[in-house]
């Protein structure tokens, strides 16, 4: 029966959206703690118990986070409207080659607003 897991990371980054209405306040350069949950979706292994080792996880996504973790956003290829849509999508192109068991990418840039991708 396929399982979910899933593991937070939490980057600090600076971003502003270029393509928002003049005065708009995304348009101003400011920061987030952003936090991605990556979410694994397969089978149990009967052996070890589990679908992959969270260290593999973090080993995966410690070279995209170190790509985001205390940089502006906007200068990485790709990201130059850095939405957390956008990042999202962003994320998952680079993990789901590395972990093919990727199910869902979500970001949540304040405690309460976010979005999940899950794939194309
Ligand atoms: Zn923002």
């Amino acid at each position: 029966m396929p399982t979910t897991i899933f593991k937070e990371f939490i980057f600090e980054a600076a971003h502003r959206l270029p393509h928002v209405p003049e005065g708009h306040k995304c348009g101003r350069l400011h920061g987030h703690s952003f936090l991605v949950r990556l979410e694994i979706t397969g089978e149990v292994d009967p052996h070890t118990g589990w679908i992959v080792d969270f260290a593999d996880l973090k080993a995966a996504f410690k070279p995209i986070y170190d790509r985001l973790d205390h940089y502006y956003l906007n200068d990485i290829p790709g990201l130059e409207n850095p939405t957390s849509e956008v990042l999202a999508r962003w994320i998952w192109q680079q993990m789901k080659p590395k972990m093919p068991l990727l199910s869902a990418v979500m970001i949540k840039e304040t405690c309460t607003a976010g979005c999940v991708y899950r794939g194309e």
